[in-house]
């Protein structure tokens, strides 16, 4: 059974059976091909494959098993109940990749050239922000940053400058701000513009960025698809097959950013429960932000599904549920972050999210800690921001945390 062959009314069914029930010797689970390469009976058949009309596999960089049922998954997810304008069923094309900075490098590069410019908001992910001022800019590409939550702000970015690609990411890191998907999608349109976007915070269990017209979706798989912590991973996906099987295609094997067999297989586990995980996050998430924004020891906090979060409503409009993620501002600052941190018995100090358990991270000490602060400030990463990867623990439990280390 496949998507193709009956019609799945729910996403969690999809996570399961999208790439079929049955593998090789018919294992119930997709096994773990842990090879190179792949045999050829005759010259004849090598030749054949080598041509495209043995569709068989060749070598591992160029597709691997276990690494196509995880693509073929991750393909289902982002395209399901999704229509063509001639209201066909979307088709997508995924190609997995090492981690979501190499999928996020095939897009870049396979897109732009030097002397092109792409335009993408002030709210990224630090590795994405550096990708674009340290890499993309010493290959000839320039990036244009704005408040993508203003569209005239764009719009005055897009006549001021030749822009071939706009990026974005929503919700973002860290104080989860939102670009309204199909507003920047319509503008881009009138302007021939490509547009990508970012979907790890979300998944497409909670937003599915095509329904807008969006060219390409990335996501690291490290985090919520995974959902355990277990793989660094990253996925790429596109509507128009024929530039994922050519020109993006070429980027991905020559660049090398293939994933591993193991780690798709791990992810392949991880997203069968997504539905399940993602419920129970977003539940969490929303007692944890209730309990917080009434805390005396709590300045503010940044959670989309609060009316005080100023992207409430592009969340509201765009996305399922609000997710997993918030950040909130301790009063005191610097001092009260690091105490904070130092004091939790259960949640987990780490960065990175999206796993089943409860991670905090404490970005002025840890992960921009070499940023200067007026710079982290200007990005809303003030002293006392603590960013929080709501799990699925016993919320009683997470709350009692919260509460003993905000004392
Ligand atoms: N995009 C977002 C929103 C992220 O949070 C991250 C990593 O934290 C990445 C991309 C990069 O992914 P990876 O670490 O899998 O390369």
């Amino acid at each position: 059974m496949s998507p193709e062959q009956f019609d799945l009314t729910g996403i969690s069914s999809v996570a399961l059976h999208a790439a079929g029930n049955g593998h090789a010797e018919y294992s119930h689970i997709p096994p773990i091909y842990a090879t190179s390469t792949f045999t050829f009976d005759t010259a004849q058949q090598g030749m054949e494959r080598f041509a495209g009309k043995d569709k068989e596999n060749i070598y591992s960089r160029w597709g691997n098993p276990t690494c196509k049922v995880a693509e073929q998954t991750i393909a289902a997810l982002e395209a399901f109940q999704l229509k063509n304008e001639d209201g066909s069923p979307m088709k997508l094309k995924a190609l997995l990749h090492s981690s979501g900075q190499a999928a996020m490098t095939t897009m870049f590069m396979s897109n732009l050239q030097s002397g092109d410019t792409l335009l993408s908001h002030f709210s990224l992910y630090g590795g994405t922000y550096e990708l674009m001022h340290k890499v993309l800019l010493e290959t000839g590409i320039r990036t244009v940053i704005v408040d993508m939550r203003d569209l005239n702000l764009v719009e005055d970015a897009i006549k001021k400058n030749k822009i071939k690609l706009i990026h974005i990411e929503t919700p973002a890191n860290p104080t989860i701000k939102c670009v309204d998907i199909e507003a920047v999608c319509r503008l881009a349109k009138q302007h021939n513009i490509m547009v990508t976007v970012d979907n790890t915070f979300a998944t497409p269990y909670l937003q599915q960025p095509f329904r807008y017209g969006v060219d390409f979706v990335f996501h690291s798989t490290t985090k919520f698809l995974n959902g355990h912590g277990s793989a660094i991973g990253g996925v790429l996906l596109s509507r128009d097959i024929e530039w994922m099987k050519t020109k993006v295609w070429k980027w991905h094997v020559l660049l090398g950013g293939n994933a591993n067999p193991f780690d798709a297989y791990l992810l392949i586990q991880g997203m069968k429960t997504l539905e399940v995980r993602m419920d129970r996050h977003c539940s969490n998430a929303e007692k944890v932000a209730a309990f917080l924004s009434n805390h005396d020891g709590v300045e503010h906090v940044n959670y989309t599904g609060l009316m005080s979060h100023p992207d409430h409503a592009v969340a509201k409009k765009q996305m399922s549920h609000f997710g997993p993620m918030m950040s909130f501002e301790l009063k005191g600052g610097l001092e009260a972050g690091k105490k904070f941190i130092d004091k939790l018995k259960m949640c987990v100090r780490a960065v990175s999210l999206g796993t089943v358990d409860t991670l905090l991270s404490h970005p002025a000490s840890m992960t921009h800690y070499s940023v200067p602060r007026e710079e982290r400030i200007r990005f809303g990463i003030t002293d006392g921001l603590i960013r929080m990867s709501v799990g699925i623990e016993n919320i009683n439990d997470i709350l009692n945390d919260l509460d003993q280390a905000l004392k």
